[in-house]
């Protein structure tokens, strides 16, 4: 699917709005910096002149020796008025950027554009607009590795959960020359493999990684709603290049679709063209390994086995236990 006119501009509205507001941030910040130390307003008044002047030198000059003595010494007048105003800032307790205009995406300096192609935070709007990401959206707040608590595994459940855990970790370490294309995350119910996921795609997306996240079951009716639609060719082509081309797929809960010949051959094309172009993708599933590979085809499960990381977690259902903890500690309260 293609973003409409109106997506589209409201997208550039956004930046615009970005500018105005990190623009008035500064005004703010240089009106009260301004009032308690006058002397930087002097200095900011001096800058804008002395470079003026440095480049009339410049464009003017001669060449001969006391032409460059004079503009090497305007250029001076510069260093120092510079480093006199980032001393001042500091004396007073502001940090020596204190007073530069802020960006969004530093980026593309809140212009959605790098070098005419969109930037990454553009393709992350993007993402957001044309495909309904809140159950992501929703998790992200939670989410995190120091969220990710031993205590609720024990024995053979917690050595699965640290061998995965270390799995993830080293996977986001490596995203950019990675050692596995992916990781299947798979096992019990509850075990903790959406959350997982999740945290995987909070490190990634701060790092400014586009992420999508589909459910297994959203991501084939939305293709099937495509490919048996006449009218639906382009949206079917575009969604399919945006599934293969971003950064970092999740697939979660793999196998609570409705599988059939069209769900295992488009499961087959994205996962191989995403290894053909190195992309990251994280699949969890409370499917074994061997009803994965009876339910998918082998050649799936040789491409998920040869090319992805296999993590099994395992364990009693941590929402039962989350709700345990929580009414242990209301009654505690309550006694
Ligand atoms: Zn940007």
């Amino acid at each position: 699917m293609a973003l409409s006119r109106e997506q589209y501009d409201s997208i550039m509205r956004g930046y615009a709005q970005s500018r105005d507001r990190n623009r008035r941030l500064r005004q703010e910040r240089r009106d009260s910096v301004y009032l308690h130390v006058p002397e930087i307003r002097r200095l900011d008044e001096q800058v804008p002149e002395t470079a003026a002047s440095r480049l009339r030198m410049r464009l003017s000059g001669s060449g001969d020796e006391a032409s460059r003595k004079a503009q090497e010494a305007a250029q001076q007048q510069l260093l120092d008025l510079q480093s006199r105003r980032a001393a001042l800032l500091k004396e007073n307790g502001y940090s020596e950027d204190y007073l530069d205009l802020t960006y969004d995406c530093p980026i593309c300096k809140d212009t959605g554009y790098v070098n005419g192609e969109k930037c990454i935070c553009f393709r992350r709007k993007e993402i957001a607009l044309l495909y309904d990401q809140s159950h992501l959206q929703v998790q992200l707040p939670e989410a995190g590795f120091d969220k990710l608590l031993e205590r609720y595994y024990q024995g053979a459940d917690l050595e699965n959960f640290r061998r995965s855990r270390e799995a993830a970790v080293s996977f986001i370490r490596t995203f950019d020359d990675p050692q596995e294309l992916g990781l299947l995350l798979y096992g019990t119910t509850g075990a903790g493999k959406t959350f997982l996921s999740v945290c995987i795609a909070g490190e990634l997306l701060k790092r400014g990684r586009s992420v999508l996240y589909f459910s297994a079951a959203t991501l084939f009716d939305r293709l099937s709603g495509y490919s048996y639609d006449a009218r639906g060719r382009d949206d079917f082509r575009v969604f399919t290049e945006d599934l293969y081309s971003c950064d970092l797929l999740i697939i979660d809960d793999l196998g609570t679709e409705l599988t059939n010949q069209f769900v295992s051959s488009q499961l087959f094309a994205c996962l191989s063209e995403r290894i053909l172009r190195k992309k990251g993708t994280v699949i969890s599933t409370n499917l074994s390994l061997q009803e994965f590979q009876k339910r998918y085809s082998d050649r799936t499960f040789s491409r998920v086995t040869y090319h992805y990381r296999l993590c099994k977690m395992t364990g009693s259902d941590i929402r039962v236990l989350k709700r345990r903890e929580a009414q242990t500690a209301r009654r505690a309260a309550g006694t």
